[in-house]
């Protein structure tokens, strides 16, 4: 399995090395031509348990590591961090399937990959005599997910860098408590994008330099890594075989996954598994008002120059879904010349268009729809009214995208990214629309508390213990400090 850039066929690594790298030299991204070679058998998987069934996806996908090494990678990831033993459950919403991706330590589904990530990153340094340093910044909850992943994982550290002020009580809690002997946690003043910018200063920065001199890598944990794509490839299987089971289908039958998109990672992962034989119909991209995939994938036309939307579904607030790159790839046939030639325009133009040749393709597997904020918390109370079941602000996104958009006949997948207890008061106020002025200015407890008396459902350990857990982590900043900050922190605290 060798790993080639999606914008030229030269760029290659194998599956360690593209790990540790992330990103192609070239501005492109890792993806493999065997992709469409492989074939799972499902009735081979079908009694596996979930920690099983990873180990052989990944022995596919990730062949350089050693089946000893995969096996350990995935007993530590997907352990008593979980709080479910299925890590992925399968339930129902009304006729349809709810696939709870929000069971792990940050109650979002990020925690699935990155929970992952870090023991590939380990493996892969082993021997090297190398130190990795992740430096993230976080509009909330992307940081805590990578902070619970690498968190005392071997050779490697970790600093997240979150805009002081700006994040929610709960957010802000679950950060200012997090343990670790590897990582640094740090507010700056300013907002989310002057963190982003500072982060990205410090991979050329003097601090870069002094860093690799002593052995120690910055590098990212983001969403492109093949190291965090391929973990999300798992849970399209277990649904299946879930299905399967419990005689929903029979094997071979397709069925339908309708998936809150931001970045295209999640539902990327969904196609992957339809390449490796997985039997799905559609996959259903669900976007918030930020519905530039909508918009591409109704007209062919990719174009990021219009407004951008904070939204109650955050972290679907993106106008570059990176990971389009890779099924672009895919649907072209390999193109890199036709996948250069429109990422370029997208960083020129900010603006690409594809062949209507190329979108009917497309089309054949891929359908999109949207929701704005409005329509988001009508679905989210529809959903509770009509089936009883509590889900947050970007399922709810999914709900009303996955109702207009499913088949006749077919089963569909609704895929679940958040814990409903991570977005208490949005999700309470779309329940309820009660007036009570004593409500104003209560903080997330205060909601989380009431959501839970009112719906009688129960809010995840996880969060309801941030309330006593001790505030460890009190660092304030300023943008121009982060250099001399994240020195400070790996030559001084962070233990490797
Ligand atoms: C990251 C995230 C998404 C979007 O997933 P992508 O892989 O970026 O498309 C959706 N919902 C939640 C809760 C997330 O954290």
């Amino acid at each position: 399995m060798i790993y080639h850039s999606t914008r030229n066929k030269e760029e290659k690594a194998n599956s360690k090395e593209a790990i540790l790298k992330g990103l192609c030299n070239d501005g492109g991204l890792f993806v493999s031509d065997s992709l469409t070679d492989i074939r799972v058998d499902i009735n081979e998987i079908m009694e596996l348990s979930y920690k099983d069934t990873a180990k052989k996806i990944f022995s596919l996908l990730l062949p350089d590591y050693s089946e000893d090494e995969t096996a350990d990678a995935v007993e530590n990831a997907y352990g008593e961090s979980f709080a479910d033993e299925s890590i992925t459950p399968l339930t129902k919403i009304g006729e349809d399937h709810l696939l709870e991706l929000y069971h792990g330590p940050t109650c979002a589904f990020k925690d699935v990959a990155l929970q992952m990530l870090p023991q590939l990153m380990s493996k892969a340094l082993k021997g090297s005599g190398k130190k990795i340093l992740i430096a993230t910044a976080t509009s909330g909850d992307t940081g805590k997910a990578a902070l619970e992943g690498f968190k005392d994982v071997e050779d490697i550290g970790i600093a997240v860098f979150y805009p002081h002020g700006k994040v929610s009580d709960i957010q802000y809690l679950q950060m200012a408590t997090q343990e670790g002997k590897n990582v640094a946690v740090c507010a700056i003043n300013g907002n989310f994008d002057d963190a982003q910018s500072g982060v990205k200063r410090l991979f050329s920065s003097d601090a870069y330099t002094k860093l690799s001199d002593s052995g120690i890598f910055l590098s990212s944990a983001n969403s492109i890594n093949i190291g965090r794509l391929v973990p999300q490839t798992v849970y399209y299987f277990e649904s299946y075989k879930k299905l399967c089971r419990e005689n929903v289908i029979s094997l071979g039958q397709e069925v339908d996954f309708c998936v809150p998109t931001g970045n295209f990672g999640d539902v990327l992962a969904g196609y992957y598994a339809k390449l490796m034989g997985l039997p799905v119909h559609s996959l259903i991209v669900a976007s918030n008002e930020n519905n530039v995939l909508t918009d591409f994938l109704h007209t062919g036309v990719y174009d990021r120059n219009r407004e951008f939307h904070k939204t109650i579904s955050p972290s679907m607030d993106i106008l570059i879904s990176s990971n389009l790159e890779r099924m672009l790839y895919y649907v072209s046939g390999g193109d890199c010349t036709l996948i250069s030639e429109l990422m370029n325009s997208l960083s020129e133009t900010g603006r690409y268009e594809i062949s209507p040749e190329l979108l009917l393709k497309i089309q054949e597997i891929f359908k999109a729809g949207c929701a704005n904020d409005l329509e988001t918390k009508e679905a989210l109370k529809n959903a509770y009214r009509e089936t009883g079941r509590l889900i947050d602000p970007h399922t709810a996104v999914g709900y009303k995208v996955m109702k207009e958009n499913k088949t006749e006949g077919i089963p569909c997948v609704l895929l679940s990214t958040a814990s409903p207890y991570k977005f208490c008061k949005d999700v309470y106020e779309a329940i309820y629309d009660d007036n009570e002025s004593d409500m104003d200015g209560k903080d997330g407890f205060y909601y989380m508390e009431k959501l839970s008396e009112r719906t009688g459902t129960i809010p995840p350990e996880a969060l309801r213990s941030l309330k006593s857990r001790p505030v460890i982590r009190k660092d304030v900043i300023d943008i121009k400090d982060m250099e001399g900050y994240i020195l400070k922190e790996a030559f001084e605290n962070i233990r490797f």
